[in-house]
């Protein structure tokens, strides 16, 4: 009998395989991180291929390493970086282009065009560079004769869990409702493509693949099966055990990403958040959750390491920033490609203001930190107007939330107490948790709960007074940020 259950998660900066056992607890995992492949300013890109053979090698490393086959291996769950978009040879398998990420502005004048009102009646979603249709409109725009071969139904389009199920099943063409929810293609009544947008963004549906339920039957992989497929965030917030209405966590990885359960009804935002579907099983009414979509938070870090120089590594940013009391008056808004959510404002571009020559990298880092607790607190307020209901605590994971200094001062910017689980991998474990589930692994998601314990917490040490003075800073640097786009002045 097998006794474990593995996850492939394919993020924007690597890819891991990660296998469970029945308490959720994680008993193997092999990283490997991908090519960040920026042609220009503004262009963002993956090598597909890279990523596939990265899967195979996490897969087949996690198992190795601990001394397992394919066989004890209940079910594997899918999970990845979602909207970024691939179209690839129906035939050969081979890419036409690289990857096009999630945080590539190249469709800003296309998205400019849209009827923003219809496209959000229609997909829950407020029309964005973010999302992955514009980037089809670019490529069959723009690589040569391919809109006549999407056409003919040569191409294929697909997010990673469709490229990832697509070769792991040696063909089949799918995606998950969660992944197709953030495409800006799927109506969130039907939950299937929506004719009048794919006229409107000129997509052949002979491209597009097979919509499934988050926990369904999407093939096999030497002999397993792939038993979900879900996109990350809503994936994290499984892992996160966010089953009833109300429930929210908040993931800070590359973007931040905070997503509340809402029920079987979808909640429409009138606060710039947007709805979303949480997961679906099999033929289960769809849960829907309301997110708020962070562009940069833990690659504001990457930033301050790659492009700066000035960290040896993303956890010296603690280091480095306790270091110093306070950011002394400097605000950093790390608004690279534009501002998502609340603002959805294209055209802002990041800055530091209120610097003096004093101020030192230490300060600037301590700013970084603190722009992605602030850009939460502004996601936080939408929330709650939105929603009704206000969060007593939040529940955190991801990369970032290993800085301890940085999960200190969401609390205190926040005003309330952040709490981070035993297993700070939630996105792989609820990829896991679903494809268990699926297979009959976990009974129910009552076992699920059970495997939820704490680990750490943070709580609010700042005045009100204090907290005030910041987010009006914040607020007021926010405002020095639009605008600035190069193609706007
Ligand atoms: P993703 O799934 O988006 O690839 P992860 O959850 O793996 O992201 O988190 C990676 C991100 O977290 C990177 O942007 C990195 O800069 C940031 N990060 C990792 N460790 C720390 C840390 N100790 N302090 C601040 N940021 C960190």
């Amino acid at each position: 009998m097998a006794h474990f259950v593995g996850a492939i998660d394919q993020g924007t900066t690597s890819t891991r395989f990660m296998i469970f056992d029945r308490a959720g607890r994680e008993i193997a995992r092999s990283q490997l991180e991908h090519r960040q492949i920026l042609p220009a300013a503004g262009l963002v890109e993956h090598d597909a291929t890279e990523i596939w053979e990265n899967t195979l090698k996490t897969i087949d490393a996690a198992l190795t390493g601990a001394g397992l086959e394919p066989a004890d291996l209940a079910a594997i769950g899918i999970t990845n970086q979602r909207e970024s978009v691939l179209v690839w040879d129906r035939e050969t398998g081979e890419p036409v282009h690289n990857v096009i990420v999630w945080q590539d502005t190249r469709t800003n004048d296309l998205v400019a065009r849209l009827d923003a009102a219809f496209v959000r009646d229609r997909t829950g979603l407020p029309p964005a560079t973010y999302f992955s249709a514009t980037k089809i409109q670019w490529l069959l725009e723009n690589v040569p004769g391919l809109r006549e071969r999407a056409s003919r139904g040569e191409v294929l389009f697909g997010t990673m869990d469709s490229w990832l199920i697509w070769n792991l099943t040696g063909g089949s063409h799918l995606t998950d409702v969660t992944n197709a929810s953030r495409t800006m293609l799927m109506s969130l009544e039907t939950l299937d493509w929506d004719p009048e947008l794919l006229e409107l963004f000129g997509i052949p549906r002979a491209m597009l693949p097979e919509i499934r339920s988050s926990a369904d039957s999407y093939g096999t992989f030497s002999g397993v099966p792939i038993a979900a497929a879900i996109g990350d965030q809503q994936a994290a917030l499984f892992g996160q055990t966010c089953f009833a209405p109300g429930e929210a966590k908040c993931t800070y990885g590359t973007g931040g990403f905070l997503l509340m359960n809402t029920g079987t009804t979808p909640v429409r935002s009138s606060h710039g958040l947007i709805t979303t579907v949480g997961y679906r099983f099999g033929s289960d009414a769809p849960v829907f959750a309301l997110e708020g979509s962070i562009a940069v938070a833990g690659a504001a870090i990457q930033w301050l390491r790659d492009q700066l120089g000035v960290l040896g590594s993303a956890s010296e940013s603690e280091t480095l920033a306790a270091s110093v009391e306070d950011s002394e008056g400097v605000c950093f808004v790390p608004a690279f490609s534009g501002l998502f959510a609340p603002y959805w404002r294209p055209d802002a571009r990041a800055a530091i203001v209120g610097l003096s020559r004093y101020h030192t990298a230490a300060h600037i880092t301590r700013a970084a930190l603190e722009a992605i607790c602030y850009q939460t607190r502004d996601v936080v307020e939408a929330m709650a107007q939105d929603s009704g209901t206000t969060l007593d605590c939040l529940q955190v994971d991801g990369g970032v939330t290993g800085n301890a200094l940085c999960m200190q001062l969401q609390a205190d910017i926040l005003g309330v107490p952040v709490s981070r689980p035993a297993v700070a991998e939630t996105t792989a474990l609820g990829a896991a948790y679903a494809a268990g589930l699926a297979v009959g692994f976990w009974k129910s998601v009552d076992d699920l709960r059970d495997n939820w314990h704490e680990d750490r917490r943070w709580q609010p040490s700042w005045s009100p007074e204090r907290r005030e003075q910041g987010i009006t800073r914040w607020k007021a640097a926010i405002d020095r940020t639009l605008g600035w786009n190069v193609g706007t002045l």
